[in-house]
């Protein structure tokens, strides 16, 4: 299976100048050639592919032996590729009939990745394996850059990605064959429900990382981003407030993260089988909007927890979730089913009875027919994984 490694790099003053002047060239490089297919779409009603501008590259390169000639070739070609992708994906998105927006010059802030797309090639892994304690990532025109490994990398090293976030850089491994771990069988099933308060809880009663931590960080970074509006633009104070701004959706990311590899961690290790709901726009503009009936308002700060920041924040925080959970029940062999979160949430679990009011309050499930009151994310969970177990059922007769 594949799998990624990110570690926090520790480059030198010059490395980290190196790393900007090498981010900002491949961005230049982007632009170019954005401009370049437009122009040649919009004068001669030329397309312009992948292939030419790969040539190009070579002629680019030998003009410019100190500024685009310094980087490898290949992190150059997977940045055209990049543009080619999303191209690709405009397209798509009009052949299904959408209105997609097209692909767009990227300012600066707005690129903050290269990649090599394989290990040895401008870019070696543990590139100094000699060294007694520290690891090394070698770039190319960069140096061997110092990295925090705080973990084991697995498997073996297809790319490598260089990543910025605020002031830090990072190193993203993708590593292919990374070995399964398959856990021994409990005997148990789940069913999950995502929700407000906790980001999962369990048809058996478990709740799982409780989200204050997110309404915290989120109501910080609503004040971040209003004082940021009234900075000048140009401004010393407004350098400083993005800065804050860039900090803080990285805390949030990382404790988004950490709050998610715990979950799915006491899930697959606890469950054989694990059946949550598919998220779906419309399902998460469900959950979060808030109810004139005192629904909703879970988290200490209730404004936060209404407003559009924070929505977003739980949003995310669900699909970083499922994304982890499904990779760590494959290493794991557990199976994972996701089926349709309609009405689960106002269907009484003991009789079936599907009503509005049996939802008393954000947190209470009291069901008007057979009486049966429960935690309003237990019930939906029991609902969750009983409708996951049907679907095994009928596939496992099909
Ligand atoms: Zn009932």
């Amino acid at each position: 299976m594949r799998r990624s490694f990110t570690f926090l790099l520790r480059p030198t003053a010059k490395q980290a100048a190196a790393l900007a002047q090498c981010l900002e060239d491949h961005r230049e490089l982007y632009n170019a050639a954005l401009e370049h297919r437009r122009t040649a779409y919009r004068k001669a009603g030329v397309t312009v592919r992948y292939g030419e501008q790969s040539a190009e590259l070579k002629h680019i390169r030998t003009d410019d032996p100190n500024g685009q000639g310094r980087w490898s070739f290949s992190s150059q070609q997977a940045t055209l590729r990049r543009l080619d992708k999303a191209y690709r994906a405009f397209f798509d998105r009009v052949k299904a009939g959408r209105t997609p927006g097209f692909p767009r010059f990227k300012g600066r802030g707005r690129f903050d990745t290269v990649e090599w797309p394989k290990d040895g090639d401008g870019c070696r892994w543990d590139s100094q394996p000699e060294h007694p304690t520290a690891t090394y990532v070698r770039l190319q025109g960069i140096g061997h850059v110092r990295v925090y490994q705080h973990r084991r990398v697995l498997g073996i090293v297809k790319t490598i990605s260089v990543k910025r976030e605020g002031a830090r850089w990072f190193v993203v491994l993708s590593c292919d064959e990374v070995p399964a771990h398959p856990l021994p069988a409990t005997g148990a099933v789940a069913g999950v429900d995502m929700g407000v308060a906790w980001l999962a809880t369990t048809s058996d009663g478990d709740h799982l990382d409780n989200q204050r931590h997110l309404a915290t960080s989120a109501s910080r970074l609503a004040a971040a981003q209003r004082e940021l509006a009234r900075r000048k633009r140009g401004s010393k104070r407004r350098r400083k407030a993005v800065a804050r701004v860039a900090a803080l959706h990285a805390k949030v990311r990382r404790q988004r993260l950490d709050a998610a590899h715990k979950a799915a961690l006491a899930l697959v290790g606890g469950y054989d089988v694990i059946v949550h709901e598919t998220l779906n726009v419309a399902g998460m503009t469900r959950r979060a909007a808030p109810k004139p009936d005192g629904e909703g308002g879970y988290l200490p700060n209730r404004q936060a927890a209404k407003s559009g920041l924070n929505k977003s924040i739980l949003d995310a925080g669900w699909s970083a979730f499922l994304t982890i959970l499904s990779h760590k029940a494959e290493s794991a062999g557990r199976q994972l089913i996701a089926v349709n979160p309609a009405n689960t949430s106002r269907t009484c679990s003991r009789c079936g009875h599907c009503a509005k009011d049996n939802r008393v309050t954000q947190a209470v499930f009291r069901c008007t027919a057979c009486g049966h009151e429960a935690h309003a994310d237990v019930n939906a969970a029991t609902n969750i994984l009983r409708a996951g177990l049907a679907l095994r059922e009928a596939a496992q007769a099909a």
